[in-house]
């Protein structure tokens, strides 16, 4: 393994041209986060653009960030790491279960933000053996309130059904109150029909009620989302406006980076498709998020394989290196520690004035921002290059190993 020498700078937006990075518009005064704030909650630094990106762009960005955030297992490390204690929100998005040993049943749940801790949705079981269950966390006293709503549901077949044949073995058709809906949840149309079948003959004057005093036994199931269209563009977005930090809006919009922005900006947001997580973590193969590895240049014609230089990265962090090979400007890029995205950005004949790094580390809650080591007064940081990557990298930049 071979070492660069690093020295730590403070990076400041250039405001020569307040031309939008994304679509070339006129951008007036605004403020986009290079990395979302819920992602850098109480950072006392994070790195923001004033003067050059839209409040156009800036929304639809929002908009790709909100997709990773509410969907993908990014989620759930939002609120166990970077959720302040007392903040509002849920992970309702991401359909969760645990399987309760004093229920011998699946009990549908989500993460509360504010509590850290986990919230039972309101759920009437329907099968005959769940004795027709209501689970709640609310006060005795809404027992009947709750019960008339989905009973009323039933007989009025107010309700939507949501069929995932993807839930766990054993898990119950049931009602779930969702706000002001009412949901039909089951594993396959049959189990939903039978369970309406059965739910229609009930006389439900007196459903049992449990107040929820649930134990987790270690058995839980997270229905994700992950799409690695929407991921990669999430990373190149944060890739490209540190570029900007770094080296200028002008150089965002030269004609060599045209697919990058389009690529960002441009487009629908992908639905992506259903992973599932267990205790464990991906439940196989097909549920784990792999790295991605793109070619954003306008010809596509990027060298393969091309001496990445991708990030070491403790669970939570974020990592952006930015960096040229022989005229191909790459990104490698890692969130909160997930599989790094390597994107090249521009090339055959793009060039950066340096090797630039940013990290987030949210146990100090600190970015840290670091180029090539120049200034013999200042501490030296070394960062190791692996081997196959080290001769590229120092011959682009005229550099010997420290
Ligand atoms: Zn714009």
């Amino acid at each position: 393994m071979d070492f660069l020498a690093f020295q730590q700078f403070e990076p400041q937006e250039r405001k020569a041209s307040p031309s939008c990075i994304w679509c070339g518009d006129s951008a007036r005064k605004n403020r986009a986060h290079l990395i979302s704030r819920k992602l850098s909650t109480g950072a006392r630094n994070a790195p923001t653009l004033q003067f050059n990106v839209c409040e156009g762009c800036n929304a639809r960005c929002g908009d790709l960030e909100q997709w990773v955030l509410r969907f993908t297992p990014l989620s759930w490390v939002r609120f166990m790491l970077y959720l302040r204690p007392g903040s509002k929100g849920t992970t309702r998005a991401v359909p969760s279960c645990f399987f309760s040993g004093a229920m011998n049943e699946w009990v549908v749940f989500h993460l509360d933000g504010a509590s850290h801790s986990y919230a039972v949705a309101t759920q009437l079981l329907l099968s005959p053996e769940s004795n027709h269950t209501l689970l709640t966390e609310e006060a005795p006293e809404s027992y009947p309130l709750l019960s008339s709503r989905i009973v009323a549901a039933l007989r009025n077949k107010a309700f939507r059904t949501e069929i995932r044949e993807s839930l766990p073995a054993g898990f119950s058709p049931r009602f779930l109150l969702e706000g002001e809906h009412i949901l039909l949840v089951a594993r396959t149309t049959s189990e939903a029909e039978a369970s309406i079948e059965h739910a229609s003959g009930v006389d439900w004057a007196t459903p049992t009620a449990t107040h929820i005093c649930l134990k987790n036994t270690g058995r839980e199931q997270h229905h994700f989302r992950w799409s690695r269209v929407n991921w990669a563009r999430f990373c190149a977005k944060t890739a490209f406006e540190a570029l900007c930090l770094f080296e200028g809006g002008e150089k965002c919009l030269r004609p060599g980076f045209a697919l990058v922005r389009d690529f960002v900006t441009g487009g629908e947001i992908q639905s992506g498709r259903e992973v599932v997580f267990d205790e464990k973590g991906p439940r196989s193969a097909r549920d784990v998020p792999t790295p991605v590895f793109l070619d954003l240049t306008v010809r596509q014609a990027a060298p393969q394989p091309i001496a990445a230089v991708l990030p070491h990265a403790e669970a939570g962090m974020h990592v952006v290196n930015l960096y040229e090979v022989r005229g191909w400007v790459l990104a490698s890029v890692v969130v909160a520690g997930f599989p790094p995205s390597v994107l090249v950005l521009g090339g055959p004949d793009e060039h950066l004035g340096d090797f630039y790094q940013m990290i987030y580390d949210y146990q100090k809650c600190t970015f840290e921002f670091a180029r090539l080591a120049y200034d013999r007064s200042k501490p030296i940081v070394p960062m190791a290059i692996p081997g196959d990557s080290f001769s590229d990298i120092a011959e682009t930049y005229r550099l010997k190993s420290v």
